[in-house]
């Protein structure tokens, strides 16, 4: 949902807008006809959107882009990629084919053009974003272009007019043994191959992989890679669209609806943001109480993991720690009277006394069982998500909240996920090598897949969990559930609610 001072437009600051500043300053507002499934995104969107989709379409574009991103760090295969990915793009970014007939085909465009064009106002403000984007983006496009109806797919190249310059029969006759060569001995003949010339530095990754020939500062390109080519492309259009984007958006300042939600968008990148409900169905069959809680705790992610072990360690924890550990246990299913029998039991240093005066009414708080209007939901405060610990609130001395994946140093890390029994010497270096690309949740999910590896293979091979119930792990309280129920497989979990978390614009 739209916070209401979203929605709420100062009419002072609108006022004063200098008009001269208005990027769009003359729009013909109409909407488009999309006569393709692909885009190449070039014709901005001039329609009227209400601002819930605006979040709504960006939001669910940025969960595909984020999975899409994962899949590349975690060197899926592209085949691998298209199996993973179709759920996820069936549900969040839909596009039928033309001769699917859809009655819904105009609006899934509609909803992948414009939510293109909202993250790229998101992701224009910074290089690093704007790389970032456009690699996933490109992702996304060569996905869909090579799983395009091959009819289609023409029809919308022909529509691009792009300048390729045709190689002539005789050219072709000329560079005929150069041509073969660069094409591994294919084609046989040089006439059965149609060949299109372009600037080298339009297609990379033909250069790269040696797989055209050269001459003159121009690439000969043979038909059979034409997908490179347009994806190149694409890339190219995108990177200079950025680029101007960037230079425009100071001007969306004014736009105090807007702003507020880019920014939110663009930070959601670093880690993508889920929320999860501050009170969740039971998992069925467990029995979450306090005295469980050693048990349960084999299935936490690192950072609850390293709070329990610091809690049964030192018969204590910092404020901050206490919060996200509360939460996180609130979160699992834990009520408010075995949590507060937990926590006393946890500081058994400590008189009741002390406990009531001290501790109890933070218990109390997070529970929204006391607490004014900080406290807005009634019910407390939701569980914290990976993106809120790896970004907030950095733990100091003594202090042992945080992620571990983020806030260790590599040997304090790898010692901790021996400790808890990671002691495969690959696994371990693929998380230093994520930590030193700052990609922390990728290694604590590089953990979760080690950890349950074989009841992973099963859930595919039996076809009981769909793939976006194994979507990439973005908050702790999922991480728990997930390995809960498949380290229960079998023992009446199997049909229990999938796994899934909503992603959504945080309080
Ligand atoms: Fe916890 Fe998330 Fe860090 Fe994993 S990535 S340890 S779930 S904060």
């Amino acid at each position: 949902m739209i916070r209401q001072d979203f929605a709420r437009i100062d009419p002072k600051r609108r006022s004063n807008v200098d008009f001269r500043k208005k990027q769009f300053a003359t729009p013909t507002y109409h909407n488009l006809e999309y006569k393709h499934r692909l885009n190449f995104y070039t014709v901005p969107p001039t329609a009227d959107i209400t601002l819930e989709q605006f979040e709504q379409w960006a939001i669910d574009r940025l969960r595909v882009l984020a999975e899409l991103e994962a899949c590349s760090f975690r060197n899926r295969s592209p085949t691998e990629t298209a199996a993973h990915m179709k759920p996820l793009l069936d549900k969040y970014l839909p596009l039928s084919s033309s001769s699917s007939n859809s009655p819904s085909l105009q609006a899934e465009r509609q909803k992948d053009h414009y939510s293109h064009f909202i993250l790229r106002l998101a992701f224009a403000s910074t290089e690093d974003l704007r790389r970032r984007f456009s690699r996933v983006e490109t992702a996304l496009f060569r996905l869909r272009f090579q799983a395009d109806d091959v009819r289609e797919r023409m029809s919308f190249v022909e529509g691009l007019s792009l300048d390729w310059e045709v190689v002539t029969e005789d050219e072709k006759r000329e560079f005929g043994e150069e041509l073969k060569a660069a094409g591994g001995g294919y084609p046989k003949r040089i006439e059965e191959e149609s060949y299109f010339k372009v600037d080298w530095e339009r297609v990379p990754e033909l250069v790269e992989s040696r797989r055209v020939f050269l001459r003159g500062g121009r690439a000969y390109v043979p038909g059979r890679e034409q997908a490179s080519m347009v994806v190149a492309e694409f890339t190219a259009k995108l990177d200079r669209a950025l680029e101007l984007t960037s230079r425009a958006l100071p001007r969306l300042d004014e736009d105090d609806r807007l702003t507020p939600i880019l920014t939110h968008l663009s930070n959601n990148f670093t880690t993508p943001d889920a929320s999860y409900p501050t009170t969740t169905a039971p998992i069925p069959g467990a029995e979450i109480t306090a005295r469980n809680i050693d048990t349960l705790s084999a299935s936490f992610p690192l950072c609850m993991q390293n709070l329990h072990r610091s809690l049964r360690r030192d018969a204590h924890l910092k404020h901050y720690g206490r919060l996200q550990y509360t939460l996180f246990l609130k979160g699992i299913g834990l009520n408010l009277e075995e949590c507060l029998l937990f926590w006393r039991q946890g500081f058994k240093k400590i008189t009741d006394d002390t406990f009531n005066k001290e501790y109890r009414y933070n218990v109390r708080h997070a529970y929204g069982d006391v607490g004014g209007d900080s406290n807005r939901r009634g019910n407390g405060y939701s569980a914290f998500s990976c993106q809120k610990i790896l970004t907030e609130h950095p733990p100091g001395p003594g202090e042992s909240h945080g992620c571990p994946y983020r806030h260790f140093s590599v040997d304090n890390l790898t010692a901790l996920l021996q400790q808890v029994g990671v002691k495969d010497q690959e696994v371990l270096r693929g998380v230093k090598e994520d930590k030193e690309k700052q990609k922390f949740h990728l290694a604590c999910n590089r953990v979760f897949e080690y950890a349950h590896k074989q009841e992973i293979k099963k859930v595919k091979d039996d076809g009981t969990w769909g793939a976006n119930q194994l979507e990439t792990i973005v908050h702790p309280n999922e991480y728990f559930k997930r390995s809960y129920l498949l380290k229960n497989l079998g023992k009446g979990q199997d049909g229990a609610e999938p796994v899934t978390h909503d992603v959504k614009m945080e309080d």
